[in-house]
């Protein structure tokens, strides 16, 4: 059996493998690759296999990096069915199209340039037609069923508490008479998040593909954070600002909504009691389509949210709790006075609504801007949080004099601690552990304490590499797998000249035998 990295290899984003038992092939996840101009280049890039020749996927979770290169996938040829689990789907079919939506929105502005330029034009990646399209091969299944597909594969979705709907995948692989099991992480989630399970403990496994996002860092616990916010909002009001939170719009958002329903509801008492009074607006239509899902979706829940339903709660919505969706309506937010909460997107204040919240709100000395995920190197959430004294926004230089905060307790991954605590359920260790889906420092730290506290052999894959997996316990090193197959192909050429040897004597013979047959006659 061989197993490829073909993305999340020495990098965080792409994720995509390839598993070739014999004949069969198969795919776990097939990501976009997300990061600068370069990264972002290799999207464009043929896969390094054919599509047509894939007999299915097996899709951990919704989020882009894992799902948004299924609309080129199917478009190059791919026929086969898409696994995951109903949540992933439902995300999947607001999220690809929407990403449809970002590429061609891309191409019309870069080729207006193009043209300018005298340049070719370009098609985008995929269109919103593409993706749409690209969901009739999606294949829905239930969390912690075993689903056998034929005689090489079964599989099974285990809780990865990441986002609604995202899972652990357990693959049993029938190889001869052996069978042979390999987990893939996906992305692991914290426990105790909010909304959604904990991640499932798994425990045994031949080989394991490990996310290690996390892998050099631990970040505060999630319940001292969330309560940071209740006098964050309180204090904000008493200045007569507006808080600002700029959110991812799968499961962040949600996570904070839930968050504010303990207090707005009075599950929690609040000491003030002019705090209800305080709007929370959810500005940012593609939040609003996810939490609809989460609605529906209540099966992914976990214990504490089911008891709110049963008590006759929802969750996910609450007094004082309204949605913008026309763009009249978040305009309006800007206008209107009195102090107020807005959850809107892109995360990391990089497009969309929350550009004009912020726009209005950071030259404001009484408002808050409070950042609840990861903000990347070069956009403006991370110059904001880095200490910038102004930004700029739409062309115009905006004074940052809001106050910050920043809550690192919502991260939707599991830490170096929680990584290493999720590993110690396993009762049959893996022979060896792939990392995946980590910058260098996190990959190499998380490296080092597998192999310290658990004697296990771990191997950090980078991109294009590919291994060959012998029965349940030995991986061949990348180097020794091309000469594996450079073997091969000397074999299959030493045999080919072995047949064209074969022939020549065949037709030798058959010439004599002619020239026989005539000196006969
Ligand atoms: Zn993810």
């Amino acid at each position: 059996m061989k197993i490829s990295f073909y993305g999340s290899a020495g990098i965080v984003t792409g994720s995509n493998y390839l598993l070739e038992i014999g004949e069969k092939k198969i795919l776990v996840d097939c990501g976009m690759f997300q990061g600068g101009r370069q990264i972002n280049r290799l999207n464009f890039q043929p896969f390094p296999y054919q599509p047509e020749e894939i007999d299915f996927l097996v899709l951990t979770h919704a989020h882009i990096d894992h799902s948004g290169r299924i609309p080129n996938l199917v478009k190059a040829g791919f026929e086969g069915k898409i696994y995951c689990t109903k949540a992933t789907f439902d995300l999947c079919s607001i999220l690809l199209p929407d990403s449809g939506h970002i590429q061609e929105m891309e191409t019309e502005w870069d080729n207006r340039k193009r043209a300018r330029a005298g340049l070719s034009l370009r098609t985008p990646l995929y269109t919103v037609e593409e993706a749409l399209s690209s969901l009739k091969c999606f294949s829905p299944v239930l969390y912690n069923q075993k689903i056998t597909i034929d005689e090489t594969f079964t599989f099974r979705f285990q809780d990865a508490g990441h986002i609604l709907g995202s899972a652990i995948v357990e693959l049993w692989i029938k190889e001869g008479d052996r069978i042979c099991k390999i987990v893939f992480s996906g992305d692991l989630g914290s426990k105790n998040k909010p909304i959604i399970r904990d991640p499932a403990i798994i425990t045994e496994a031949d080989y394991l593909i490990l996310d290690s996002t996390y892998g050099d860092r631990i970040h505060p616990s999630y319940d001292k954070e969330a309560v940071r916010l209740i006098p964050i909002i309180t204090e904000t009001r008493e200045r007569g600002g507006n808080v600002i939170i700029p959110s991812f719009a799968i499961q962040r958002a949600q996570d904070i909504i839930y968050e504010l329903n303990k207090y707005y509801d009075q599950i929690i008492s609040v000491k003030e009691d002019d705090f209800l009074d305080i709007p929370v607006y959810v500005d940012s239509p593609l939040t609003i389509s996810a939490t609809e899902i989460f609605i529906r979706n209540p099966d992914c829940f976990d214990a504490d949210a089911l008891a709110l339903i049963k008590a006759g709660d929802n969750p996910l919505d609450f007094h004082n709790l309204y949605y913008s969706r026309t763009t009249q309506e978040s305009k309006d937010l800007n206008d209107s006075k009195g102090s107020k909460v807005i959850i809107s997107a892109s995360g990391m204040c990089t497009a969309g609504r929350i550009k004009h919240h912020l726009k209005h709100n950071l030259w404001r000395k009484e408002s808050s801007i409070v950042f609840v995920g990861y903000q990347a190197e070069g956009t403006l959430g991370r110059r904001i949080i880095d200490g910038a004294k102004t930004v700029k926004i739409f062309g115009e230089d905006i004074s940052v004099k809001a106050q910050k905060y920043v809550l690192d307790g919502f991260s939707g991954h599991a830490d170096q601690l929680e990584t290493i605590q999720w590993l110690r359920g396993f009762k049959k260790s893996p022979g060896t552990v792939f990392l995946v889906h980590g910058e260098p420092g996190s990959l190499q730290a998380l490296s080092g304490l597998i192999r310290q506290e658990f004697n296990i052999k771990t191997i950090i894959p980078q991109m294009g590499d590919n291994f060959l997996i012998k029965g349940t316990s030995r991986v061949v090193t990348a180097r020794e797998t091309q000469e594996a197959i450079k073997k091969e192909q000397r074999l299959f050429e030493e045999e080919a000249l072995g047949l064209k040897e074969i022939m020549d004597l065949v037709l030798e013979q058959l010439d004599n035998k002619t020239k026989e047959g005539l000196s006969e006659a």
